[in-house]
């Protein structure tokens, strides 16, 4: 099969998604560099600091970089959070007061976040007194009508919705999904409106922020850090909320006046003002993913001509050892650690044995072009991100070699 072909067809048939991509970064690369020129963004931000990092302007003007970009009144970026799920359970846990209600309008949040909310004897919130109530998605969409009821009958004290899928199979919310959301919860209540952003960052031109939500959380080793970030997290939104999630990454009355950083801020700052781009590369990458492998007749989610693609992209390959294969075709033209080999393994926390490839420059970035599975039917691979369109085409075109012609 030529597949150079099959894949320069598939270019040609979704010109327009990606003209309209490309379109989307256009915006986004306005805003953030406006955001760095009124934040007066210099050189010496970029500088180190040691021991209680008092002054240390980088940490500071970070933050107040990402309040300018997602268009809040401030933010809390930093190395300190140690990845997507801490940076929610500070927020949860700043905010939240024993006794409070939340309701989360996506259903049962991220995986990850099962323990952080319903944990048993280990500090969770529910060991806090603070209850977690969920609406179900209804046809992957927010169930007006379940949130009506639980609205009109219950006082919450916080909102709560997840943007992106995570491991289930729905699309995720666009941003005026979001915004109805947003009017119709304030029809019941001024409670704090949180949004989970993981994932979420870059893939429109507005940002949950832009309309009503209150606070927006993520990760700097997805979107935002834009795979140059090496770790860490952001809170944007209202100042009072901020502020209490401040004194939980730190300490209450200490807040964001601590902290330091002995490597130079750069890679954040950098990270930051190329996300816009790197969004869209592992965007169209997802997209010629999908198409490519559509044509070659396995179901894709979301497929192809979903606009709402974000970064993630599901294929049933209905067959274990074409999966298997596949999956070690991404590692085998992965730019790290290109010569080990995958296998399926028993993974603590898991039932079925799960294969994965991650030859990724940061640990774990799912921004970068990475593949996982549990290996059970339909033998469904997670395909996520690629730092550039030209990786992620050269690996699919290898790819399919491989577990095409054995
Ligand atoms: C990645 C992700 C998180 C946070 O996960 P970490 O692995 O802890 O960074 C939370 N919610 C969603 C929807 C995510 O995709």
């Amino acid at each position: 099969m030529d597949y150079d072909k099959i894949i320069a067809e598939a270019e040609r048939e979704y010109a327009a998604e990606f003209a309209r991509i490309d379109s989307i970064v256009l915006e986004n690369q306005k805003k953030v560099l406006d955001a760095f020129i009124s934040c007066r963004v210099s050189a010496r931000h970029f500088a180190p600091s040691t021991g209680y990092g008092y002054g240390d302007d980088g940490r500071d003007k970070l933050s107040e970089l990402f309040a300018a970009v997602f268009h809040t009144e401030a933010a809390l970026a930093s190395p300190h959070f140690a990845s997507g799920t801490h940076t929610i359970s500070c927020a949860l846990f700043g905010i939240l007061m024993p006794g409070d209600k939340v309701l989360s309008l996506t259903g049962r949040p991220y995986d990850t976040l099962a323990s952080v909310i319903y944990g048993k004897g280990i500090g969770s919130l529910a060991d806090f007194g603070i209850t977690f109530e969920c609406t179900a998605l209804s046809g992957g969409k927010i169930d007006d009508k379940a949130v009506k009821k639980a609205l009109a009958a219950n006082k919450y004290d916080a909102l709560y919705i997840q943007r992106s899928p995570g491991y289930e199979r729905r699309k995720g919310l666009s941003t005026a999904d979001i915004k109805e959301a947003v009017s119709l919860c304030r029809q019941y209540t001024e409670a704090p409106i949180i949004v989970d952003n993981c994932y979420g960052e870059f893939a429109e031109t507005l940002e949950p922020s832009d309309v009503g939500a209150d606070l927006v959380l993520g990760s700097l080793i997805k979107n935002p850090g834009g795979a140059l970030a090496p770790t860490g997290g952001y809170a944007a939104g209202k100042k009072a909320l901020i502020k209490r999630i401040e004194g939980r990454l730190t300490a209450p009355g200490i807040g964001a006046e601590i902290g330091s950083y002995e490597h130079s801020y750069r890679n954040f700052y950098q990270g930051l003002f190329v996300a816009p781009h790197t969004v869209a590369q592992a965007r169209k990458g997802g997209l010629l993913a999908a198409a490519v492998m559509e044509k070659l007749g396995y179901a894709v989610f979301p497929p192809a001509n979903d606009p709402t693609g974000d970064i993630v992209r599901v294929i049933d390959f209905e067959d274990k050892d074409k999966m298997i294969r596949f999956c070690q075709a991404v590692q085998a033209a992965s730019p790290v650690d290109a010569f080990a080999l995958p296998v399926p393994w028993d993974m603590p926390g898991y039932e079925d044995q799960v294969i994965m490839a991650a030859g990724t420059f940061v640990q774990g970035s799912s921004i970068e072009l990475s593949a996982d599975a549990p290996v059970r039917p339909p033998y469904s691979l997670y395909l996520q991100g690629g730092i550039t369109y030209e990786h992620t085409k050269i690996a699919l075109a290898r790819c399919l070699r491989a577990f095409c012609e054995q």
